[in-house]
């Protein structure tokens, strides 16, 4: 939905098409509005209101950044406020710390994560998810190799919890962490409630500005 604060401005969001399922994210945050488009290039990052970091391999997506030198200014970025959201590998690779990762993560958010958390391919599952702020029935959420969120800081927010307590979703400010893939699904509320985040951004920076 178009922004009450920003009339006739449209939302780009860009999705990092380095490796993992970006098309999926695309079609859903276009679902709500946004002008949702593959970004490769620090460049292209910088044309867009938000970002999202799909699920894929989070070893393969870290060796990618650091082989195309993105790793530290994309962090950077993130850091002065680009509103980033990880989905399971993505997830893995905002984590400030991850054990069983082979490379540096982005390492943004406050959180230790771990990987495969809950096991291989074959004990991929479902599970509805109440979001904390999200209106209507339960989200459906797809597990695929998923990690979990062991810990999170201070600065942290817990969003979502697997019925034994596990954390699967978690924001720190303009930064969203969700183990699960939304853009499997055909609930589009989930990129419904990080295109409101980056909104809020938007506005935070022009108030900051005036
Ligand atoms: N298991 C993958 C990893 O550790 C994440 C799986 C996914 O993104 N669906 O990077």
């Amino acid at each position: 939905m178009p922004s009450t604060d920003h009339p006739g401005t449209q939302l780009r969001i860009g999705v990092l098409a380095l490796q993992g399922d970006f098309a999926e994210h695309l079609a859903m945050l276009r679902a709500n509005g946004v002008d949702a488009v593959e970004v490769r290039t620090l460049a292209q990052i910088d044309g867009c209101d938000g970002l999202v970091i799909p699920g894929g391999e989070s070893t393969t997506i870290a060796r990618l950044l650091i082989a195309f030198d993105m790793l530290e200014p994309l962090r950077e970025r993130i850091r002065n406020g680009l509103p980033t959201w990880g989905t399971c590998a993505g997830a893995i690779l905002l984590a400030t710390d991850v054990p069983a990762l082979d490379r540096e993560p982005i390492g943004v958010m406050d959180m230790t994560v771990d990987r495969n958390a809950f096991g291989t391919q074959i004990q991929s599952f479902e599970a509805d998810l109440d979001i904390a702020g999200m209106e209507g029935p339960p989200l459906r959420a797809i597990f695929i190799r998923a990690p979990v969120i062991r810990r999170v800081g201070k600065a942290v927010e817990v969003l979502a919890t697997l019925a034994d307590g596990r954390i699967v979703a978690a924001r720190q400010g303009h930064l969203l962490a969700t183990s699960f893939h939304p853009e499997l699904t055909n609930d589009a509320r989930m990129h419904g409630y990080f295109a409101e985040m980056c909104r809020e951004q938007l506005d935070a920076e022009a108030r900051a500005a005036s």
